[in-house]
């Protein structure tokens, strides 16, 4: 049983990992592939169950099958394998990552343990977009802005230890910690829920710290499902730009 369930099941060891990726380039945030299961060849026998047949390797029909499925979004015959990553994110990206219910989460609790001294800080000031509410526009830098948005921060978790010094519990003493503080989490899914994040969440009008993370994303998966992700690529995929963060 358990050899079967290993056989099923591709664990990628540390040596095989398409490395680990610092999608904000701040020596602090990072994307990990850390298990992956199914392959395209599952996906196309998914969908060839339905009149009895199986495919032992991928061929030039399943890669046309799966096509058709992703371009008319026969989604189902996608959701039979599963992808782990493991992230360490500002809180105020996986405030809008955890939006995405169809997946599986577990996050580090900052009630147990400590948050550590790791803060998103901006390469570069964005400024408010003149007519989407949501969105920034241009670039600008300021030495003055960077010292105001770090002496904020040193003063929020200055503020933080003492609390816990003076025997504050982690739980109540936490709410003083900036959204910018990075957190961990695992983010399990299936190539369905992927995709539909990544149409979402690739996309110009999502916020460009998000953007980068989906875009990892997309990076450590394809190797693992070029047909699929290939073809969604082909047919789906939102035009981008580079991201700024
Ligand atoms: C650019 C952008 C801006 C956003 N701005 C805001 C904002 O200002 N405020 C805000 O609150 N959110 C905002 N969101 C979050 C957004 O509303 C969704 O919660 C998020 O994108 C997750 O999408 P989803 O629900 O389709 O994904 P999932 O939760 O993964 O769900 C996948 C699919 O499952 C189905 N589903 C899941 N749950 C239900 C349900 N309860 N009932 C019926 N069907 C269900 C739906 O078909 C859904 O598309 C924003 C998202 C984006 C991309």
């Amino acid at each position: 049983m358990q050899k079967e369930k290993l056989e099923q099941e591709v664990y990628v060891p540390a040596s095989d990992r398409i490395g680990q990726l610092d999608p904000l380039s701040d020596g602090i945030s990072s994307l990990e592939l850390i298990r992956v299961s199914g392959s395209d060849l599952d996906v196309a026998n998914a969908a060839r169950v339905s009149y009895g047949k199986v495919s032992t390797e991928i061929s030039e029909r399943d890669k046309k099958l799966i096509s058709f499925l992703m371009k008319h979004k026969h989604t189902s015959p996608f959701e039979h394998n599963q992808l782990s990553f493991r992230i360490k994110a500002p809180i105020f990206v996986v405030r809008q990552w955890m939006r995405h219910r169809m997946n599986s989460y577990n996050e580090i609790s900052y009630r147990y343990v400590k948050a550590p001294v790791e803060f998103y800080i901006p390469g570069k000031w964005r400024g408010q977009h003149k007519t989407n509410r949501q969105c920034s526009e241009g670039t600008f830098q300021s030495a003055e802005l960077d010292a105001k948005y770090r002496a904020a921060i040193d003063m929020a978790y200055k503020s933080y230890e003492e609390l816990l010094e003076a025997g504050v519990a982690r739980e109540i003493a936490r709410g003083l910690l900036p959204v910018c503080t990075y957190t961990e989490f695992i983010f399990t899914c299936n190539l369905h829920s992927l995709v539909h994040f990544l149409n979402l969440r690739i996309k110009v009008d999502a916020q460009p710290e998000i953007r980068k993370y989906a875009q990892g994303l997309l990076e450590l998966a394809e190797p693992h499902f070029p047909v699929s992700l290939g073809k969604w690529k082909e047919h789906w995929m939102p035009k981008t730009e580079e991201i700024t963060v």
